[in-house]
């Protein structure tokens, strides 16, 4: 079924003519042929030919995308991207994440995405020549290196990898996990503790991002760490053991990296809702379509109040998680600092909605839901991951208890209306 998308009396023409050329790519080139497009997530036992075939039909929609002006919205227009602004890049994502894995036919794929809005931010123009430039061309692939094994990935403030300067090199030793794209990746963006004892970089312990080649002496990929009873994945474990880089693959100055880092995961939250959004739109329209055609003792699906039930309380769950999303959308657009907390509210809220609609369709499909015929049983999984990655749920709680609590000490109580 392809996504219906009308123009909103809510946003300019720009973003609405966005919208509706991104659902003609959606509708039209992507949802018919999602098999051939990905057939590994289709559980197809995938020959070289299919391979061939797939890469094909990826290179054709891609070329569909750049024709139309589509590709890369995150990136400004000087590096081959669309310049979109924020807004109507959240309005945008919604759209594409109906079809998974869409985002990457418009340039969008995580973590390099990420790397390169930080590398245009924060490189150099050297470093922009050197792993910025390639990432965007498709010539090189990019991983970010912050989450470990003996440290919480909530806590930032406790990670243990050090930088230690020495000289003209920073050495680097670590031990990290969870490292998407680690496979592939020819460079990572890592998080450090910077330690450098002449002082010249700043107070040591600071938190800096460097760059590292993978094939740099002393960084192992120890394994692909198998996830959901995958017996493994491209989210590696990564040694650093006297890993020595040159001084400037430093991102940004020492002190910079927590920054760096609370920005990517800032927006990357309003545009991960976005893309749940787009996910549960999708799976709405596959369970009401299953409930209008599917028989059951004597009497079609839709006709039965539990079933009935599943619908409402999915519309409840995507007409809420999106309204909260594009709230927070235009707060964080205003410049408002009260976006801080929205957007932890919708990280909590958002994927559990995601994960309650995408249950129903399940149960509404029977076993076909479960099935890799359907995108439902990947939606599941994905849903369940996004409540603990960019932030487990209980953080954004407390975060949001504090911001509360802190109006109300200041004599404010908490406006809803703004
Ligand atoms: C599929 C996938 C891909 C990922 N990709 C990357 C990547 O590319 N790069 C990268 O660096 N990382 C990546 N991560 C890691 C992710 O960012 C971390 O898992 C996340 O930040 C949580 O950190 P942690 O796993 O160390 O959990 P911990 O910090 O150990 O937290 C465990 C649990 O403790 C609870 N908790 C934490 N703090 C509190 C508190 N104050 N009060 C009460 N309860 C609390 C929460 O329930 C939390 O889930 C990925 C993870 C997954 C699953």
């Amino acid at each position: 079924m392809p996504i219906t998308v009308t123009p909103l009396s809510t946003v300019d023409d720009a973003t609405n003519d966005v919208r509706l050329r991104t659902a003609k790519i959606v509708n039209e080139e992507i949802l018919p042929r999602e098999g051939d497009l990905f057939p590994q997530r289709r559980g197809t036992a995938v020959t070289e030919e299919l391979k061939q075939k797939a890469r094909d039909a990826r290179a054709h929609v891609k070329d569909k995308v750049r024709e139309a002006g589509l590709w890369a919205p995150h990136l400004p227009q000087e590096y081959g991207g669309m310049g979109l602004e924020f807004l109507p890049h959240a309005y945008m994502n919604e759209i594409l994440a109906y079809a998974m894995g869409a985002a990457s036919l418009f340039g969008v794929v995580a973590p390099n995405s990420g790397n390169q809005k930080i590398l245009v931010k924060y490189g150099t123009e050297e470093q922009k020549q050197k792993w910025l430039v390639p990432l965007i061309e498709g010539t090189m692939e990019s991983g970010f290196s912050m989450t470990e094994p003996d440290s919480a990935g909530s806590d930032p403030r406790s990670l243990k990898t050090t930088a230690r300067k020495e000289g003209n090199e920073w050495v680097i030793n670590g031990h990290k996990w969870f490292t998407s794209n680690g496979i592939e990746a020819d460079f990572f963006i890592v998080m450090c503790r910077a330690e450098d004892p002449s002082g010249e970089e700043g107070r040591s312990g600071s938190m800096v991002q460097i760059i590292v080649p993978t094939d740099t002496p002393g960084l192992e990929i120890v394994r692909g760490i198998g996830i959901w009873g995958h017996h493994s994945s491209d989210h590696c474990e990564v040694l650093y053991k006297d890993v020595r880089v040159p001084v400037e693959n430093a991102l940004g100055r020492v002190g910079q990296g927590h920054e760096a880092a609370q920005e990517r995961l800032g927006a990357g939250r309003i545009y991960h809702c976005m893309n749940s959004v787009g996910q549960m739109w999708r799976a709405f329209d596959l369970m009401v379509e299953r409930a209008m055609t599917r028989e059951v003792h004597g009497g079609l699906l839709r006709d039965k109040q539990f079933i009935q039930g599943f619908i409402a309380d999915s519309y409840i769950d995507l007409q809420t998680s999106r309204m909260m999303t594009i709230s927070a959308a235009e707060k964080v657009d205003r410049g408002d600092p009260d976006a801080r907390t929205d957007i932890s509210a919708l990280k909590v809220y958002v994927p559990a909605a995601y994960s309650r609609v995408v249950d129903r369709a399940i149960q509404v499909w029977g076993a076909a839901g479960v099935s890799n015929d359907l995108p439902l049983a990947q939606m599941y999984l994905g849903a369940r991951t996004l409540r603990l990655a960019d932030g487990p749920d209980e953080v954004h709680r407390i975060l949001i208890a504090k911001n509360v609590f802190r109006h109300y000490e200041q004599g404010a109580s908490w406006d809803f209306a703004k």
